[in-house]
């Protein structure tokens, strides 16, 4: 496996994983890729991968739009990280802060992957 952080998310979202990193001093989780840790400042990190599920932690304001628009939000995963991410299209009633949603992998115009959550509850 690539030593590449970028290069590891990636190759996960290829496999509909979400990966991310735990410091490996004080074990905050990351979403996102950094070189130290925000936390105690350490350089170690491990890569663990995500159940991709999670719950809606907070909707900015401006995801009060039309059903048809994908919404943003911060999504916040089992294991304790939170990361802004998409929304997949749903209707506005089943979008709700604390409601349960899972990872899918979305395909943007330019070829590239990204992460995106689709709300779960029935
Ligand atoms: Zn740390």
């Amino acid at each position: 496996m690539s030593t590449d952080p970028a290069e590891v998310y990636r190759d996960g979202l290829a496999h509909g994983e979400l990966r991310y990193q735990r410091c490996q001093w004080c074990f905050t989780r990351f979403a996102n890729v950094s070189l130290l840790c925000a936390t105690c400042g350490g350089p170690d990190f491990v890569w663990e991968r995500s159940s991709g599920q999670g719950r809606i932690h907070a909707l900015p304001r401006t995801t009060l739009a039309p059903d048809w628009q994908e919404r943003t939000a911060v999504v916040e995963l089992d294991e304790g990280f939170r990361m802004w991410a998409q929304l997949a299209p749903t209707p506005a009633h089943r979008i709700w802060q604390g409601a349960p949603v899972r990872l899918e992998v979305a395909e943007t115009s330019d070829g590239s992957l990204r992460p995106l959550f689709r709300p779960s509850a029935a």
